[in-house]
């Protein structure tokens, strides 16, 4: 199995325009028991810890590797008001029932305007800019999808505005684009950044915050359960696991229910000047329907931020750098040969329904995995459900998303193998304009 956990982040240029002071695990001797253990400090184990313990459980956190070295702290960092791809509320009324849908789909609006408040009440230091976000159509099959999309807010009594492309123009400098829709909720943050400040917020809430504590098992002790994990064992009446991408054979069954999906992320150099007037005017990140990556954001130092998935052969950096560079070319042609100066890789985490899941592996053991691309705000408002679930503030029925038993996704390793591999043909769809 591939190694995927890297503590040091080598390569994330977030890293280095991080003004959050960097978590620093001064090794605190542990509880003999808590009610709490959150496994994995990613957005979702740090946003499940911050509310458990505003709803007064004693809360430990074990992280394989260091805060935020998962997907949270490699994102593009991308605040989005919606879900994954051309999905809609309607799509998941069959499969959820209109009541869990609905909730889901409240869930998701509201996540930036979570997050963002979040921000400001802890003063986090993560570069956080709101000035909206687009989902813009690259070619007629997607504009049914992205209006598609626009109604279904729109029906549900949701702040979007439907822009033509004159107005997308304008707004974004980006070319190609044929009507969009926009909500002023969205926005972007230095996603590195988001996950220290939020673990520093967690560990002032008294949440014990273990770093290099890579959990091996679970095993039962009673009517609790004992966590042993490369920084000792721990005991605690109720455990999250929130690995995502990540995420280990601690039980049987665990590790086949997420398809782990590796992404890549390049920077751009700066902007020049006469490029900032025309590339981003108004700095709202978008991001289309290609299947082969079309979103765009600046960063803090006016570098163009944009990726896709690793083609999983040959030189990957190389293969995926240069198509970065045409895709940024293809959208903003006066950036045409623009120098890549950044390249790194995570792994988000998938489900056959594109939507996370809520496990129940154990008595008292659950899962929260399967964010897919759209975790920044998701795995947070989300994560902040759990907390109210596993203080029992909220029952099973009560919850935006269903608790099932753990489910395996059918031909997980083979789904996996051939996702490694599906880019060319990603890139292909999109050029012929199936997507
Ligand atoms: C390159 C990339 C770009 C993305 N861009 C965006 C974006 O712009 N906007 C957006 O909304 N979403 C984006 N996503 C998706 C989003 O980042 C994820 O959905 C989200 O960060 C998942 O958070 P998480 O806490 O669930 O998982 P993670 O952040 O992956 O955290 C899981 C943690 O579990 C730890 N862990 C694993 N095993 C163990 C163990 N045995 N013991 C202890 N700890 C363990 C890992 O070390 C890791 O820190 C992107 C994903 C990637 C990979």
């Amino acid at each position: 199995m591939v190694h995927r956990i890297e503590p040091t982040m080598g390569g994330v240029r977030w890293i280095e325009t991080n003004k959050e002071p960097v978590y620093i695990d001064k090794g605190a001797s542990p509880k003999a028991e808590y009610d709490l253990i959150v496994i994995g400090a990613g957005y979702c184990g740090l946003s499940v810890a911050l509310q458990a313990a505003k709803q007064g459980l004693s809360v430990a956190l074990l992280e394989a590797g260091t805060v935020g070295c998962g997907a949270s702290g490699r994102s593009g960092g991308f605040v989005v008001p919606h879900f994954p791809g051309g999905l809609t509320a309607d799509d998941l009324i069959k499969p959820f029932g209109k009541a869990r849908a609905e909730r889901l789909a409240a869930l998701i609006a509201g996540g930036p305007s979570y997050v963002f408040d979040l921000i400001r009440e802890h003063d986090i230091k993560c570069d956080p800019e709101q000035p909206g976000w687009i989902q813009p159509a690259h070619s007629t099959k997607s504009l049914k999808r992205v209006k598609k999309a626009y109604n279904s807010w729109r029906n549900r009594g949701v702040d979007v505005e439907w822009l033509n492309a004159a107005a997308l123009h304008e707004r974004t400098g980006a070319s190609g684009y044929v009507g969009g829709w926009y909500r002023s909720t969205g926005g972007t943050v230095n996603p590195y950044a988001l996950a220290l400040g939020l673990a520093r917020v967690v560990s002032d809430q008294g949440v014990h915050i273990r770093e290099g504590a890579a959990v091996t098992s679970i095993r039962r002790d009673g009517a609790a359960q004992i966590v042993t994990s490369e920084a000792g064992e721990y005991k605690a009446q109720k455990v999250a696991i929130t690995t995502n991408g990540y995420t280990p054979a601690l039980y049987p069954g665990l590790q086949q229910s997420v398809i782990p999906l590796r992404l890549y992320h390049v920077m751009t150099r700066p902007l020049l000047d006469n490029e900032r007037g025309v590339t981003m005017p108004s700095r709202i990140p978008f991001t289309d329907l290609r299947k082969s990556g079309g979103f765009i954001r600046l960063d803090v130092e006016n570098r163009v931020v944009s990726g896709g998935a690793v083609f999983n052969a040959g030189n990957q950096p190389a293969y995926g750098k240069h198509h970065a560079q045409a895709r940024i070319a293809e959208i903003f042609p006066q950036l045409k040969g623009i120098e890549i100066e950044h390249y790194w890789e995570g792994y988000c985490a998938l489900t056959d329904a594109f939507l996370p899941a809520i496990q129940q592996l154990d008595h008292n053991v659950y899962s929260v995995v399967g964010f897919s691309t759209r975790g920044v705000a998701l795995t947070q408002t989300l994560g902040r459900e759990m907390a109210l679930f596993l203080a029992e503030k909220k029952t099973a029925d009560e919850m935006p998303v269903r608790v099932c038993p753990v489910e395996r996704i059918f031909m997980q390793g083979t789904k996996q193998l051939l996702g490694g591999l599906a880019f060319p043909v990603f890139q292909a769809r999109d050029a012929l304009g199936l997507t």
